[in-house]
Parts: structure tokens; sequence; C-alpha cells
């Protein structure tokens, strides 16, 4: 993937003194609303206007965008302000379409991106080209299926590619509508740093009040653009009101986050680093040494429950030290969520200890 270096340049080259902004409404509705939205947002700091054309939606029956017409609106709105458009792509029509009609940058909705074959349609119908296309995450934490889609883009010789991460899916109810997951866009970034990343905090939040700090948190993980929706009339959207902001919130918005430099290279400041890094690493030490040691002990369990011929799994231990581990936790200001991911990587790995010698 040798190619991610491309769209960063466009990005480096504009020399932005805020991130990448990405907004308008989640659906296109009517010619007014498109103009009207793109409009308000002449005077803030989006760079690319947003509208969907085509919805997906997880149920039929839902407002499932007014199609090609809007195109014609976008041009119109592209025209006025001055603004790129962006929308998405669901399959080779569409790319024909908008590509006709002069829509600048094309996003891969989280609904596609779980199909390799409509992926795979979709980058055959775009390939070769120098627009930039954006690939939101799988609805499903996957990164393989995520990377999977990334990697069927570059191969069609398409060069200015982006990610986008609006969140995960869960069956669990969260405060959010698609949980963030934000180690899975971390592990992207990992990856392949030189691909620029994108949060959708709309799509993420599923409610405006929470849109805020889900962009803080990406400007502090060094993203390099926001997708917000942004409506002029909110609540009377056609799909996604909840989530919806207007354009003279979303300037508010914008004006009040902090802007995080990539690095700093004031000494006192790099030493200090230094410093406090130096004890991270040994505590990640000590932490490897710990687990090493349990899992020693976990055997040892295997082992006595072998020869008494007593089943791995005891239900009732695990959950008294689930319960123990969160109030412990809670004293050091752990939250439950991360304890019980913790302590449920750690009670896995011993049952895979456990089963090896079981087994043998
Ligand atoms: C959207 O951006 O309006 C949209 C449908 O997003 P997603 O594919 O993330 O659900
Ligand atoms: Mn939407």
């Amino acid at each position: 993937m040798k190619n991610s270096k491309n769209l960063r340049k466009w990005l480096d080259d504009m020399n932005l003194s805020h991130p990448l902004l990405i907004a308008g409404p989640c659906s296109a509705e009517t010619e007014n609303q498109v103009l009207d939205i793109a409009h308000q947002l002449k005077d803030s700091d989006t760079i690319v206007y947003r509208a969907g054309i085509w919805k997906p939606r997880t149920r039929p029956g839902n407002f499932e965008g007014v199609g090609s017409l809007a195109l014609q609106w976008m041009k119109k709105a592209k025209k006025e302000t001055g603004i790129l458009t962006t929308t998405e792509v669901a399959n080779a029509n569409h790319v024909d379409l908008a590509l006709k009609n002069e829509i600048d940058i094309l996003w891969i909705g989280a609904r596609t991106t779980v199909s390799p074959f409509i992926v795979q349609e979709i980058a055959e119908a775009l390939r070769g080209t120098e627009k930039i296309i954006l690939i939101k995450n799988p609805v499903n934490p996957d990164l393989s299926l995520w990377l999977g889609a990334i990697e069927r883009f570059f191969s069609s010789n398409i060069k200015n590619i982006g990610a986008i991460h609006r969140g995960f899916s869960t069956y669990e109810k969260t405060k959010y509508r698609n949980n963030p997951e934000w180690q899975i866009a971390i592990d992207l970034q990992r990856r392949l740093p030189d691909l620029p990343l994108i949060l959708d905090p709309s799509h993420i939040a599923g409610r405006r009040d929470l849109i805020f700090d889900l962009c803080q948190t990406a400007l502090d993980l060094n993203y390099d653009g926001l997708m917000i929706e942004s409506h002029n009339d909110p609540d009377n959207a056609w799909s996604d009101a909840k989530q919806q902001i207007t354009p003279e919130k979303l300037k508010e918005l914008t004006k009040n986050l902090t802007i995080r430099r990539v690095t700093n290279d004031d000494e006192a400041y790099l030493d200090n680093l230094d410093n406090l890094r130096a004890q991270i690493n040994v505590h990640d030490n000590q932490l490897i040494n710990i687990l090493g040691n349990r899992m020693k002990v976990a055997e040892k369990i295997g082992l006595l429950k072998k020869k008494n011929n007593v089943a791995v799994l005891q239900s009732k231990r695990w959950n008294e030290i689930l319960g123990k581990m969160i109030l412990e936790g809670d004293e050091k200001n752990l939250s439950e969520e991360f304890i019980l991911k913790v302590f449920k990587a750690i009670h896995q790995e011993s049952i895979n200890h456990q089963e090896k010698i079981l087994k043998n």
C-alpha cells in the first residue's frame, strides 16, 4: 500500500489551520434545503459539502434518498459557494452518475464496506480515478474488512484514499448509536500511518449532545478530519434528525475545539516526555511479568482440575473475581468498561492455558 501518501499531500498542501471539515445534511431533501445549508456553511471551516443522495436504510419503508435528481442541486451548491462536494456511492451506477455530475469526493458507506463483492464492483468502476475516495468502517467491529476494502481500492490503482471512522454496531445498548471502539481506528492508523483518518461523530453519537466530545477525542488522537451532519432544520430532517446540528451550532463547535500539534520540539517538553515514557515502559514490563506469572498459576490450577476431573470454567468464582475487580478498579479510577475488557481477556487467556493442559 505504497500510495497512501497521495491524499495526505493534498491535505498538507492546503495548509489548513484546522482539521479537514466535511459538513452537510444526512440527506439531500429539496433543492432549497441543499442550497440553504451550503450557503449557511460558506463562512464556516467547511471544505467539503456532504449530502446523501442514495440512502442505505437498515429497514425498508424509511426515506431512501431523492436519487440522482439531487446531483444537480449539489452541482449548483458547489457553483454558488465554491465548497467541494461529496456523496455516498453504493454501486457502479451511482459511481457513473456521481462522476458525470462532477461530485468531487465519493464515500463508501458502512453497509457497503462489509460486502467484498460490492466493494470490488465499486473499485472496478473507479479504476485509476484521481478522485478522493473515503472508506467508512464496516458496521461490525472488524478491522480486516475495513482494511480489505481499502486494499481493493488501492489495487484498482486509486491513489487518493482516506478512511472514515463512524463507529460499530453492538447488540449491547450503549449511550452511542454506534460504539466508537477507538482501538480499531488506532490499529488502522498504526498499520497505514499515511492514510488520512476522518471521524464521523454524527453516526457514532446518534444524538447531538455527544458530538463535541467525540470531535475533541479525535483531534487528541491526531485525526485529520471531521465529517459532521449539519441541517438547517435538524428536528425536521428526513433522516437522522436527532444527530444533526445547525450550521450555526457547527461553527460554534469547531471554534471551541482545541487543535493539538502533532509534536513539539521544545527541549523541556521532550525531556519530560522521555522521562514519563520510561516510566510507562517500566510499568508495561511489570504488567507482562505479572500476567506471565498469573498464567503459570492458572496452569497449576489446570493440572489440579485435570487430576480431579473438574471443569475448567467455574462461573461462580469468575463472577466473584469480576465483581471484586470492578470495585477495586473504581478505587483506582479505572472504569467498569475497562476492567471488564481486561479481565475478560485475562480470563480467556487463563482458560486457553488450562484447556491446553486438560487436552494433553
Ligand atoms: C451517512 O453518512 O449518512 C451514512 C448513511 O453513513 P453510514 O454509512 O456511516 O451509516
Ligand atoms: Mn446520516
